[in-house]
């Protein structure tokens, strides 16, 4: 148990399951004294709620869809229904991605149909904004946004048009810091490894993108461990980090800085 963020409240949108970085930073977070909701969308809500009782403290399960603008426009009170009418919150998880398996990943970048990654981007990218705007009437002074990225300036096998939505994440961040800085939040980015949760799983030729990675990490690679990805989200959540926005920090045992 620590202290890093005793007495800070945070939600993490985007669990589903114990392998989610979305728990595993929820879990970290709790260690860290913060009192955390957590959030999913539509048939698998049910499974987060069963999830939600394996962390130290059961968490509040909201809904949310963030393509639905009515989600989004009940968050605030849904929020203060959990946490009493004056809640506010210090810090908010973006650990959210969506892209159709048989049409924006798997080496289907070429003739992929807009539809299809308009919905990439607006589940992976465009979100980060609007669930920042859609909490903001409740974000205190001081408090953090962290967003998930897997590194976004080189192309991948297999990662196609979320690739294009993780570029679009990034520099969405960017913008949100320009834009939240006057009110005191900080927005940044983790830049984590390749980890088997359910969203690495579903993209066609994950393994592609993931060898080699522990061999040429110099720290080496778990891609089964989610804790070091969720203890940097909790750091930058945390007052260890007052002037720091607009960032990227790679969680990837230094897989992004080699060359070869
Ligand atoms: P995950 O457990 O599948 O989490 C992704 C979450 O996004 C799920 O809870 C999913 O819900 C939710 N989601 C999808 N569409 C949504 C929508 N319209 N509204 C609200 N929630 C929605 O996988 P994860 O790997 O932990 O992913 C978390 C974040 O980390 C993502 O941004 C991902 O791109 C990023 N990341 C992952 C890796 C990796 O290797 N796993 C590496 C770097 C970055 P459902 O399960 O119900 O669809």
């Amino acid at each position: 148990m620590g202290s890093l963020l005793e007495g800070r409240t945070i939600l993490v949108a985007g669990v589903t399951m114990d392998t989610s970085i979305g728990f595993a930073t929820a879990r970290v977070a709790q260690e860290q004294g913060a009192t955390v909701l957590i959030s999913n969308f539509g048939r698998a809500l049910g499974i987060t709620r069963r999830i939600a009782k394996r962390l130290p403290a059961e968490a509040p399960v909201l809904e949310l869809d963030v393509t639905d603008p009515a989600h989004l426009a009940a968050l605030p009170d849904a929020i203060r229904e959990q946490l009493g009418e004056d809640a506010t919150l210090d810090g908010l998880v973006h650990s959210i991605a969506f892209g159709n398996p048989e049409t924006v990943l798997g080496g289907r970048f070429v003739g992929a149909p807009w539809a299809d990654v308009a919905q990439a981007i607006q589940v992976s990218s465009y979100s980060l904004m609007s669930l920042a705007h859609a909490v903001r009437p409740l974000l205190s002074p001081g408090a953090g946004i962290v967003g998930l990225t897997f590194d976004a300036s080189v192309a991948w096998p297999a990662y196609d048009w979320m690739g294009v939505a993780k570029a679009g994440l990034e520099s969405c961040a960017r913008y949100l810091a320009r834009d939240l800085g006057a009110d005191g939040i900080r927005v940044n980015l983790v830049s984590a490894g390749p980890l088997k949760t359910l969203a690495a799983k579903a993209i066609p030729g994950f393994e592609e993108i993931e060898s080699g990675w522990k061999e040429r990490a110099p720290l080496g690679w778990d891609n089964t461990d989610a804790e070091p990805t969720a203890r940097a989200v909790c750091a930058l959540l945390s007052d260890f980090f007052p002037a720091t926005t607009g960032e990227i920090v790679h969680v990837d045992g230094g897989y992004h800085a080699m060359g070869a």
